[in-house]
């Protein structure tokens, strides 16, 4: 890079020998003058160079707007394009334009009056419940949210501040095993892994039916079905003996549920007599039933295991009618079981014979069935077969084994009878076959049994 150096011949003056001391003074007198305007020029244009804000005009300081006027004011500078006026009113000098913008803007602003804010919050800073805030910025009201960002869920939690709506980002999971949902923490991971049952027994029927022979049967149902297929448990919420003869049992339920106890069951398992089929599958409409009565507070009932079949709508708890110690494969079709002679269709043809096993007459084609060795067997593949109903998507067919489920979701060939299906394929022990091993139930409705699986706010 050349530097350039400067001429130091350049600032010479050559002075004049010959001074007129008049002239020096008017001279003098001139330029004194000259440099006076110069100042009161500058300085007036210093006056009128300082932008707007610290300038007082049409009677009020900038200083003195609110924050909303002063907004107001920055948005009509900019959308009047006052900033380009005062650059060129700095370059040439006058600064009428300008300061005409600029003034209109200001007078734009005062004329802004916002209306009287107000800000309502129905629960404060409370992250456990879903608070609604009612603003001027939000007039229905908006409610405490959750939202996702960055893969994790944050609430969001509404509150005023200066009478204005404000939505606080927050982490549910510092406050420990939280989680947000539905616009508020709650306790995360309350699996229970257990289906909530409560047992109501018929006490006309089964005037002995103990809680011990209740529990001995559903730890049959679980350990031989519903955990190894799904890991999940049976929990007993308790036994009820009722007289149906008085009052059936949905009646029954409803009193229990009005009684204040809100310990809403996942499962209602009923034990009446139920001779021929040994059981069948139930529902109990909780919203319906409990609407009959005058109810002041809304029903609000979660199933850990949400059914897949909901009729009625509305909160509903699968039931079943189970037939406690269920003669498995007894002969004819009397409910006493008096028929000695073992009836076509129930013992598959009239050349089986009837004995007896397990105090009743059977049929001798079941006799070394799995069922046939306990009568408790039946009933506990009874308990977790009526469950299993409510996870079908078929509401007619129900999703039996024997149904065209077996071809359809299983993929067999139709070409190949069932019969032949259920001697190919090997079932675990003790089972005889698939069908005993599955509880008659298609396997896909035991998988969306376990894909029903959710967590539920049990503080609700
Ligand atoms: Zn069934």
């Amino acid at each position: 890079m050349k530097t350039h150096k400067a001429s130091k011949s350049a600032g010479k003056v050559t002075k004049s020998k010959h001074v007129n001391k008049k002239r020096l003074l008017k001279t003098f007198g001139l330029l004194l003058g000259l440099l006076l305007v110069v100042a009161l020029g500058l300085f007036l244009i210093q006056q009128y160079n300082s932008t707007y804000p610290t300038e007082g005009i049409a009677g009020k300081a900038y200083s003195d707007l609110s924050s909303e006027q002063k907004q107001m004011y920055w948005g009509c500078y900019k959308e009047k394009g006052c900033g380009i006026l005062l650059k060129e009113a700095q370059a040439n000098k006058n600064y009428a334009s300008y300061r005409t913008c600029s003034k209109d803007c200001h007078a734009q602003a005062l004329s802004y009056s916002p209306q009287q804010d107000y800000c309502q919050d129905s629960d404060g800073l409370d992250y456990f419940t879903v608070g609604n805030v009612t603003s001027n910025f939000y007039l229905k009201g908006k409610e405490d949210y959750c939202l996702e960002i960055n893969g994790k869920n944050y609430l969001f939690e509404g509150k005023c501040v200066n009478n204005k709506a404000q939505f606080v980002q927050k982490n549910c999971a510092e406050m420990g095993e939280y989680g947000c949902e539905g616009g508020k923490c709650v306790e995360k991971g309350k699996l229970s892994n257990a289906v909530d049952t409560l047992v109501i027994v018929n006490s006309d029927d089964f005037p002995d039916l103990t809680v011990d022979k209740v529990d001995a049967v559903f730890q049959l149902a679980e350990g031989y079905w519903l955990f190894p297929k799904t890991q999940t448990k049976f929990n007993i919420l308790g036994v009820k003996y009722y007289s149906f003869s008085k009052k059936d049992w949905k009646k029954w339920l409803t009193e229990y549920f009005l009684q204040g106890d809100k310990i809403y069951p996942e499962y209602i398992v009923i034990f009446e007599k139920e001779p021929i089929y040994g059981g069948y599958q139930s529902q109990y409409e909780l919203e319906y039933m409990l609407n009959f009565y005058d109810l002041s507070e809304e029903i609000i009932y979660c199933n850990e295991f949400k059914p897949s079949l909901e009729e009625y709508g509305g909160a509903v708890i699968p039931a079943t009618l189970v037939d406690y110690g269920h003669k498995f494969a007894a002969c004819g079709y009397n409910e006493d079981y008096t028929q000695i002679i073992s009836d076509k269709g129930l013992c598959k043809g009239e050349e089986t014979s009837c004995i007896w096993k397990n105090g009743y007459q059977m049929c001798s084609n079941m006799q070394d069935s799995f069922y046939a060795q306990n009568t408790n067997y039946f009933t506990a593949n009874t308990i977790v077969h009526e469950l299993l109903h409510s996870y079908a998507n078929d509401s007619i067919e129900l999703e039996h084994f024997s149904t065209p489920c077996a071809y359809n979701k299983l993929g067999w060939n139709p070409e190949f009878s069932f019969d032949y299906y259920l001697q190919e394929l090997d079932a675990i022990e003790p089972f005889d076959d698939i069908i005993q091993e599955y509880a008659n139930i298609c396997p896909y409705v035991w998988q969306q049994f376990i894909g029903s699986q959710q967590i539920c706010d049990k503080e609700e």
